[in-house]
């Protein structure tokens, strides 16, 4: 799997390909996101490209577009190259140091104790016939067995540690994929909250799962969570028209630098949630990359560049240029981080405000 092949999420696979670059990779890792978000994709494409012997790096054009060697515009900054020996083994699921755990159950052909072990097959029919978006029910289907629940027991977790403890054939890690982590049993949980705080140095293991409700809070804290953000049409839809008058209030403020609805608007925005509020820097980085296409066209550029406000549409964009595009991006990912990092948000959004609004003089 290739980042090219999931939609969307741009800007969260730029931050993973850039963390990879830099070597600075977790050894144990949560990518937590609705089955629609692509999060089992994503951790699939970031093992690959961590594996790629080619891996591609763009040129880029202006800030949030590249090119690539043959001049196709690509919102990748990179990827891996989908050809070489360990990309192909990946996009078969069949690289010799990847495993992969799932939810299992008792079948026909399986009548006792049953493990992800048994399965890898089925596993890899499913996700040719679904790709990206197969739910854990289709999965039950393709096993035949819809009304029982899967878990990853007692057996799994055992595998997982032969699994790490072997040397790696041919890639610099070992990986262990873990979909749908909220599944594992307790007795699994358990057994792997050591492997999880104490990896050995080529060991990667990454957890996909929806919910961490019911996940032991010691495992959680053991990993380093990757929040997916959701791309269903439904739930972002509601948010987007939100988030456009948040933005826009916020920019307005910004302009004159307003202290006393600052104040109001950062109290607000302090409120909605970690999640929310990741999310709506992620907006704001979208709207502003926007933005700036828009004014480098002069005012051409018109994919889905409304804030729901014909005044801030039509004028707000001249003042994203390329002297201060960069400098907010880095501010907007650098708050992404310290609320990633239990930052208070109060403080890391007011921080960011007057960064923001300097930036916006600078035009
Ligand atoms: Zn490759």
């Amino acid at each position: 799997m290739q980042f090219q092949n999931i939609k969307k999420q741009r800007v969260l696979i730029n931050r993973l390909t850039e963390i990879i670059d830099s070597g600075r990779i977790s050894h144990a890792q949560l990518f937590l996101g609705e089955t629609q978000s692509g999060a089992l994709s994503l951790a699939i494409a970031y093992m690959q490209y961590l594996c790629c012997q080619h891996r591609q790096h763009y040129r880029e054009i202006s800030p949030g577009q590249w090119t690539d060697e043959h001049g196709h515009t690509t919102d990748l900054r990179a990827d891996s190259c989908g050809v070489c020996p360990s990309c192909r083994k990946f996009e078969a699921l069949e690289h010799p140091d990847l495993h992969i755990i799932f939810p299992s159950t008792t079948t026909n052909s399986v009548k006792s104790n049953p493990s992800a072990e048994d399965y890898q097959e089925d596993f890899r029919q499913f996700m040719q016939k679904h790709g990206q978006y197969g739910t854990l029910n289709q999965w039950y289907d393709a096993l035949g067995v819809e009304n029982k629940q899967g878990l990853i027991r007692e057996r799994d977790a055992a595998n997982i540690i032969k699994y790490i403890n072997l040397r790696p054939y041919e890639a610099p890690y070992k990986m262990v994929l873990i979909w749908a982590a909220e599944k594992m049993n307790s007795t699994s949980a358990n057994t792997l909250l050591k492997t999880l705080e104490e990896p050995t140095g080529n060991t990667l293991i990454i957890l996909v799962c929806e919910s961490t409700e019911k996940m032991l809070s010691t495992i959680i804290s053991r990993v380093q969570q990757v929040n997916v953000p959701a791309i269903g049409e439904t739930s972002t839809d509601g948010r987007e028209t939100e988030f456009a008058r948040w933005f826009v209030d916020w920019m307005r403020m910004l302009f004159k630098l307003n202290m006393s609805k600052l104040s109001a608007w950062v109290d607000q925005i302090a409120k909605i949630g970690r999640e929310p509020q990741k999310q709506f820097l992620l907006y704001a980085m979208e709207a502003l990359r926007g933005c700036f296409l828009r004014n480098i066209t002069k005012g051409t550029y018109n994919q889905t560049l409304d804030f729901g406000d014909e005044k801030f549409n039509q004028s707000f964009y001249t003042v994203i240029t390329q002297n201060n595009i960069p400098l907010m991006n880095e501010a907007l990912n650098h708050t992404l981080m310290s609320i990633e990092r239990n930052a208070s948000p109060a403080l890391a959004f007011m921080a960011l405000s007057f960064k923001m609004s300097s930036y916006i003089s600078k035009k």
